[in-house]
């Protein structure tokens, strides 16, 4: 292969694509009418956040969602709905992102972490072994990476741990032909910028459930005005839980809402694209002495919004090395195992308000794992630059490594 090492990206890995223009125009709309509140709506409106739940609740395929102010407020109404209560342990991954841990300790309760495997996925003969420490998994499809869902619901089942599902990269991704989400009692989504659906901040959480589903809503702050959802449960169902769920506020405003609608139509075209770039990436990096690409299973239909590499068993040295020399030729690789939490990166042993046993095999998958963003403002072609200047960055690196 000719290597040009003077290959430059020069692409922005935190630029996504624009609002779409429909979705502008139903935004201005909104402001227009001066009704941003989602129980201000005019005689015989909806309002565009109930309808968005309905939509929303449709392309999921559960009986009900509700819509709320981010993504780790969805957590933490799932965690409250499920009433955790202060003092409960909550299982949850050791690789994820803070707001998970961070969504548990808000409710009181302990997180006890399960270790990652190599495809970056729960390791499940770990959740087996701690299974009995808990009654409720909040399962983290961290960067989009899915576990064998039927095995996982068939332990979780066994143990009768209720499972939340954290979709915050997996929404619109399946696993033997089931949207993520719909296999756990709650499913919790993000719109904020970096995710599938860009509403700035946001977030989303679906159930089948009409008792969870009834005490999320009243949890999110519906007052005594639930019967405006046109995807919770019946009104009677109500009754039984409107004097004793506390009020957390943590709704969405119909601005949100209005330019959430026309993204989640185009969703599965978006999806396309991301995976479009994520196989380009993918097959750029096959082969690459030293590097670990990640093997997808069959019964995954993922979303490749980001993808993960790893550099297995590397020094800390090496691994700086490579990142420099990337950054250098405008790649922005981001190191999850990296000992010092920057950015959006951390890792169990980060988050020290928590008591965490050591994991050495998590450990060693932790500190090998490197992670690149793939915005949709990257064209195809872009991603095939990208995968060359890492090919032969971590050559480059790899190669002296093993003539020390
Ligand atoms: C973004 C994210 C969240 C939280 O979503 P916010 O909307 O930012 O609160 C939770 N889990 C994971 C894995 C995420 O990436």
């Amino acid at each position: 292969m000719s290597v040009d090492a003077s290959e430059v990206f020069t692409g922005n890995f935190t630029q996504q694509e624009p609002i779409p223009e429909q979705a502008i125009e139903a935004a201005v709309a909104v402001m227009r009418s001066g009704r941003l509140h989602r129980y201000n709506v005019a005689e015989g409106e909806a309002g565009e956040v109930a309808l968005l739940e309905q939509e929303f609740a449709a392309a999921m395929g559960s009986k009900y969602a509700l819509a709320l102010a981010s993504g780790g407020y969805a957590l933490g109404c799932a965690l409250r709905a499920l009433d955790v209560k202060p003092g409960d342990r909550v299982l949850t991954n050791a690789f994820t992102l803070a707001p998970v841990p961070g969504a548990i300790a808000a409710v009181g309760a302990v997180p006890v972490f399960v270790g990652v495997s190599e495809d970056l996925t729960i390791d499940l003969e770990d959740l087996v072994a701690k299974a009995d420490q808990a009654d409720v998994l909040m399962l983290s499809h961290m960067r989009g990476h899915l576990c064998d869902m039927d095995r996982l619901m068939a332990i979780c089942n066994a143990h009768s741990i209720r499972v939340i599902e954290d979709c915050a990269h997996t929404m619109g991704a399946r696993w033997n032909g089931r949207l993520s989400g719909t296999d756990g009692i709650i499913g919790c989504y993000s719109t904020q910028t970096y995710k599938h659906m860009n509403s700035g901040e946001g977030g989303l959480l679906i159930s089948d459930d009409p008792q969870v589903m009834a005490r999320a809503v009243m949890l999110s702050g519906s007052y005594m005005l639930y019967d405006r959802h046109l995807a919770a449960p019946d009104p009677a169902l109500f009754e039984g839980v409107k004097y004793n769920t506390p009020n957390v506020s943590g709704r969405m405003d119909h601005l949100r809402a209005a330019i959430l609608r026309p993204q989640l139509r185009d969703l599965n075209r978006q999806i396309d694209r991301w995976n479009e770039r994520y196989r380009m990436v993918e097959a750029g990096l096959k082969g690459t002495p030293g590097l670990t690409v990640i093997q997808r299973p069959e019964a995954e239909v993922y979303v490749g919004s980001s993808i993960q590499f790893l550099l297995l068993d590397w020094s800390d040295d090496a691994i700086n090395t490579v990142l420099q020399r990337c950054a250098a030729r405008g790649v922005e690789l981001k190191w999850f195992g990296g000992a010092e939490p920057t950015g959006f990166t951390s890792r169990y042993d980060s988050w020290r308000y928590v008591d965490s046993a050591p994991m050495p095999a998590s450990d060693r998958v932790l500190r090998g794992i490197l992670d690149m963003r793939l915005p949709l403002t990257f064209s195809v072609e872009d991603c095939a630059l990208l995968a060359r200047i890492i090919r032969q960055e971590v050559s480059v690196v790899f190669q002296q490594t093993q003539a020390d």
